[in-house]
């Protein structure tokens, strides 16, 4: 990046942080501590699980609505939207986090709290980044700010797991908001060091292998779907792995058969395939194929004349593409700056998050963590301490308004 680029978003904070508005809201974001936990339990207390976010969505348009968003509304994915107009349609960007969690139908929700610390599934993930984004636009209303640009806020479904960004995935590639988005901050859990600017890529598998099977003893030599997989794992995990560029795989579910003297008739695998490069998942991608086909073709081939061969199946139940937002690019450079400039030093990561999407398709996004403490993500025990949660949102706004625009206020 250009030094003048550089002094340019110095100078954009610099003066941001003088303006009325940001001064309101940064004192929002100290004094009303308490309340914004409030609004996080409540939104928490709400169940929310893949591919059943209707609840907590229906809450969060409400929300959108109180605080004075316009054209609020849940999209044909099941997205919370609410827009803040600037004076102008463009620059456009998305802030966002996400409604799902990874529990189950019969998890309890309800919030429990010990001293300081909130604990309940989802509180943190994306309990923070909700709150995080109801309390930044919320701020922006209250305090009036004008902006340049305008800015849409989602809620999105399906960041988890087999969700498989279907929500994110959507506003950027569906009317009617494909090719209008420029930039994208998601807020997912806890911290202020955290801006996640390379997207880590996946490809997840569900492989089936069906044939005829029969008895142990009685029909041995009949090809065994099960045997087929063993083969399978076994040439998946002689992979070469790259030195430099973090690559791995995982066999995560096995299934199949009935009896332990019957050849069964089918068995499945669930694969995890990742890579922080996108050549090297391609490359890994097609070595697990060439595995796949390969075994199951060396089961075949040792059938009795007559046997029906295996069938095999190859199932595509997730793909999450790698990239990167350049370091360079105004939108790192100014949530860095931001960062620094609350006194704590940015950490630049690499995550599978709703951030992926955009960055696959070229457009500057970033995932910023929403302040606060956490631990034990994705488990039951799952906990958050919101103690300095107003440096996570502080330098969220800025690095939001740094890129929409402020407009100069008359009260100033
Ligand atoms: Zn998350």
């Amino acid at each position: 990046m250009p030094s003048s680029a550089l002094k340019d978003s110095s100078k954009l904070l610099k003066n941001l942080l003088q303006t009325p508005e940001v001064v309101y809201s940064f004192r929002l974001f100290e004094e009303q501590a308490d309340a914004i936990t409030e609004e996080q339990i409540k939104i928490c207390s709400i169940p929310s699980i893949p591919f059943g976010e209707e609840q907590r969505a229906e809450y969060l348009r409400q929300k959108f609505l109180d605080i004075g968003l316009s054209n609020v509304h849940i999209d044909a994915a099941g997205n919370c939207l609410g827009m803040l107009q600037g004076r102008f349609q463009s620059p456009l960007m998305v802030v966002s986090a996400h409604l799902d969690t990874v529990f189950s139908s019969n998890t309890d929700f309800t919030v429990r709290r010990c001293g300081e610390r909130l604990y309940a599934p989802g509180i943190s993930d994306d309990g923070c980044g909700l709150v995080a984004l109801v309390t930044i636009a919320s701020a922006l209303m209250k305090s009036r700010a004008k902006i340049s640009g305008s800015l849409l806020f989602v809620g999105t479904v399906g960041e988890e797991g087999e969700g498989n960004l279907r929500g994110v995935r959507h506003l950027f590639t569906e009317e009617p908001w494909a090719g209008r988005i420029d930039s994208f901050i998601s807020f997912d859990g806890p911290g202020v060091e955290r801006i996640t600017n390379r997207a880590l890529g996946s490809h997840r598998y569900r492989v089936t292998v069906k044939g005829s099977g029969g008895h142990s003893w009685g029909d041995f030599g009949i090809p065994n779907p099960v045997h087929a997989l063993g083969r399978a794992i076994s040439r998946l995990v002689s992979y070469p792995l790259p030195k430099d560029q973090r690559t791995t795989f995982n066999v995560g579910k096995l299934q199949g058969g009935s009896s332990i003297n019957s050849i069964p008739s089918d068995a499945s695998m669930d694969v995890d395939l990742r890579s922080c490069d996108e050549a090297e998942l391609k490359r890994l991608d097609a070595f697990f194929r060439r595995s796949v086909h390969g075994a199951v073709d060396q089961e075949n081939s040792t059938r009795r004349p007559g046997d029906s061969p295996l069938l095999l199946n190859i199932e595509l139940v997730g793909e999450r593409p790698s990239g990167e937002t350049s370091p360079n690019s105004m939108l790192v450079e100014l949530a860095q700056k931001a960062t620094r400039n609350l006194g704590v030093e940015p950490e630049l990561e690499q995550s599978s998050t709703d951030a992926n999407l955009p960055i696959s398709l070229g457009i500057p996004a970033i995932t910023l963590g929403a302040g606060g403490t956490s631990g034990g993500s994705h488990t039951l025990d799952e906990w958050y301490e919101p103690r300095h949660r107003d440096k996570g949102l502080k330098r969220g706004l800025l690095t939001i308004l740094g890129m929409v625009g402020l407009e100069q206020s008359n009260n100033t």
